[in-house]
């Protein structure tokens, strides 16, 4: 599965090759814990969910109006029935329904037993002792039947759900209140680079600020994973392989950035391979060649490259579908759309390459895309200014104003 490309000394693995040999290397975690629903956001279920109940338990009212049965009504005339009471949402009527008698209900009342219509409460007028329908006022309508929205013993959200608010509230629905869910993915990271500079202190000579760790922190931010920061490593064999030993002990991934190139002081895929085992560590994509991927006992490694916009795009299409399988979530491709391009791209064959775009979409419903600037991969203005990556595929030598293009929102 190795792709020779042309302009490349070195093979360079493809990204669906790399994808490929990663999901082949790694292993959902094992372990799972029970948590209470509201600490259950984002967590990844470890088992299918059956509804106890019927969700609604009763029949009830889906508005505010009046009950009666329609066995008591001419549909075609006008009619009048007496008002008997009134149910209230969790105060229900008490009493029994009998020939010729409405009831006040409101929205998710209970309805008496005899009843089987709901009129909104605009359409009718009452005296406080009877209750004037008009003609053609609808029989058997605006109740919600035992069950409507989920059966007892049916399925609410099934293993391996990764849970969104949505689900919270379905859950609760049914009165779930603990769920098993995966543990969560023990993550360790850290900046490599004796240039780097903590936030707070001043900018020495030659020197900058680390901004990886911090896209990192921010794309970290999940609740199926457990993040260990830890800072900054300088350029230093010792050091890095002390810090890689120790990361790998407690942790099921470890993710640095910088070091991971062919320069003087890129010792990441060294270290790697004498500490663990490198699986790959070159692939075609751009921004991002220099990614070294491969384990330090049962700890998955992936070695970013320094460039902070390479640190995005790889995280985002090799990490990011790594760290889903490893918790437990099911794989899930990311949306592309197609786009007319506004700007002329420049591009050389031999890697897929993420640039960054503006998409915008047209009264028409048709979408276009326009370069966001100058595409760098130490330039994190332009991608801060995209709203979504124009997809050009390997072979691809570049693109013309009007052409189609492929993006894939950010
Ligand atoms: P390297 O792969 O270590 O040679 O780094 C490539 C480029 O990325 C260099 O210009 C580095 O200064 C820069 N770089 C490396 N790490 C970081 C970081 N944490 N934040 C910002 N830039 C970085
Ligand atoms: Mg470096």
């Amino acid at each position: 599965m190795i792709d020779l490309c042309s302009r490349e000394s070195n093979p360079l693995l493809s990204i669906d090759a790399a994808l490929a040999r990663i999901k082949a290397a790694i292993h959902p975690v094992a372990g799972s814990e029970k948590v209470v629903l509201k600490n259950a956001l984002g967590r990844v279920l470890s088992e299918s969910v059956y509804s106890p109940i019927n969700i609604p338990q009763f029949r009830n009212a889906a508005m505010d109006g009046y009950a009666f049965s329609s066995k008591d009504i001419n549909p075609d005339q006008p009619f009048t029935l007496s008002l008997a009471g009134t149910s209230w949402a969790g105060r229900p009527f008490k009493g029994l329904l009998q020939r010729g008698q409405c009831i006040g209900i409101f929205t998710g009342a209970v309805l008496p037993a005899q009843a089987d219509s709901v009129v909104m409460q605009e359409r009718v007028q009452s005296n406080g002792q009877t209750v004037l329908f008009p003609a053609n006022s609808p029989s058997r309508q605006n109740i919600r039947e035992v069950g409507e929205d989920v059966k007892q013993g049916n399925l609410l959200c099934a293993y391996s759900k990764k849970l969104n608010a949505i689900d919270l509230g379905l859950l609760a629905s049914a009165g779930i209140y603990e769920l098993t869910v995966k543990r969560t993915v023990k993550i360790a990271f850290f900046s490599t680079g004796d240039e780097l500079t903590a936030l707070g202190q001043p900018l020495e000579s030659g020197k900058i600020y680390d901004s990886n760790r911090y896209i990192l922190s921010g794309l970290l931010n999940d609740a199926s994973y457990s993040v260990t920061d830890m800072g900054v490593i300088a350029d230093n064999k010792q050091l890095l392989e002390d810090s890689f030993i120790k990361a790998a002990k407690n942790h099921d991934v470890i993710i640095t950035t910088g070091g991971a190139s062919v320069g003087e002081a890129d010792y990441v895929k060294e270290i790697l391979d004498r500490c663990g085992e490198v699986n790959f560590w070159k692939i075609a994509i751009k921004p991002g060649k220099p990614l070294a991927f491969g384990k330090i006992g049962s700890c998955c490694f992936f070695g970013l490259p320094g460039n902070p916009v390479a640190v995005l795009v790889t995280f985002q299409q090799i990490v990011a579908p790594a760290l889903k399988q490893l918790s437990g979530a099911p794989d899930s491709k990311p949306l592309q759309l197609i786009a007319t391009c506004t700007s002329a791209l420049k591009k050389a064959a031999g890697r897929q390459e993420y640039q960054r775009g503006i998409l915008t979409q047209d009264p028409n419903g048709d979408f276009f895309v326009a370069s966001s600037g100058k595409q760098g991969s130490n330039i994190l203005s332009s991608i801060s200014r995209a709203n979504c990556y124009i997809v050009l595929p390997t072979e691809c030598k570049g693109v013309q104003a009007g052409d189609k293009v492929k993006v894939e929102l950010i």
